[in-house]
């Protein structure tokens, strides 16, 4: 069964083609990490997935349901997370959590499957209190526990570990992880790539409306597109002059160490190593380390994360 389909979607805003042309599946029970940068077109493709916003071309659906011609059945099997933190100051954590339940249908039937989400949030201390005045980071689990009110089956969050702190992004994190383990579908925006590597099990690159890579985490890691190396070496002392043919790929440069970046396609270790050799630099000591998503996002767009 599949969660989510997504099928030839564009989206245009004036002076930005936001989505241009996406097309994806998300099978029932997946782990899925949309990965980009800013201004990528997470938040639009998400917008467009909760109905709030309309494609200029394309269709969406949930589990089945058009969002478009089916929209109540299938805003009731998704869960969104938004990117934005909005809310009824005066209500409180636990009336905006019900609240959204109401929305769905859900009534006191409810309430313990909602107190248990308030509990797994760790918003117990604050279930009474007025949502304005909560912290950024308490925000933030409301936000996950309002999108979890109706027990969908589909999870979507849109960087909900953006600005939060490392502990909040932690227990985010287990918490993402034990809804997952109890065969919800999962499916993550994030532009930390390290956070799509540690929890996706398939992983989709966007940039410029585009998906410009769609495969599971480990062939993306394993694949030529992460052909990018690192060489640490630890030196004796500095030397005043480096070898020309090292200044192309020489990425940072300390008073007792060397870091090189280089194309496993065209250099090797020992061509660095024979280099720095000749030009009588002592070596203490060498590490190697082999890319990260962070590497297969510079080789696939020429750019680095900011
Ligand atoms: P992301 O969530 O990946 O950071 P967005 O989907 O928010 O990216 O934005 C994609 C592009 O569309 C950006 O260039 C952004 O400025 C533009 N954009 C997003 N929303 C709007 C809007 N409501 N009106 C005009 N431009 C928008
Ligand atoms: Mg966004």
């Amino acid at each position: 069964m599949t969660a989510l389909h997504i099928d030839a979607i564009h989206k245009q805003f004036p002076g930005v083609k936001a989505l241009n042309g996406i097309d994806l599946s998300v099978e029932c029970g997946e782990f899925f990490g949309l990965l980009g940068p800013n201004g990528a077109g997470k938040s639009t493709l998400i917008n467009i997935i909760a109905g709030l916003m309309s494609a200029d071309s394309g269709t969406v659906s949930i589990m089945g349901h058009d969002v478009k011609k089916d929209f109540r059945q299938a805003r009731k099997n998704l869960g969104i997370v938004p990117q934005e933190l909005v809310f009824d100051p005066f209500l409180t954590v636990r009336e905006s959590i019900r609240l959204q339940a109401g929305y769905y249908g859900v009534g006191k039937e409810g309430y313990d499957w909602i107190d248990e989400v308030i509990d797994a949030l760790m918003l117990t201390d604050k279930a009474n209190v007025n949502m304005r005045a909560l912290s950024g980071g308490m925000k933030r689990r409301v936000l996950v526990a309002q999108a979890l009110a109706h027990k969908p089956p589909v999870i979507v969050l849109d960087e909900p570990t953006a600005g939060v702190d490392v502990e909040l992004r932690r227990s985010l994190w287990e918490f993402i992880k034990r809804l997952h383990g109890q065969g919800h579908t999962i499916i993550l925006t994030t532009h930390y790539l390290e956070e799509a590597e540690a929890l996706c099990d398939r992983i989709g690159i966007i940039d410029h409306g585009k998906l410009i890579a769609l495969d599971t985490t480990d062939n993306l890691m394993a694949s030529g597109i992460a052909a990018i190396s690192r060489l640490r070496i630890t030196i004796a002392n500095s030397p005043a002059v480096l070898p020309e043919t090292l200044k192309p790929l020489l990425a940072k440069r300390e008073p007792n160490e060397l870091l090189f970046e280089y194309d496993r396609s065209k250099h090797s270790v020992l061509d660095i190593i024979d280099a720095l050799r000749a030009a009588d630099i002592e070596i203490v000591d060498i590490n190697t380390e082999h890319a990260d998503l962070e590497d297969v996002f510079m080789s696939l767009t020429g750019r680095r994360e900011p």
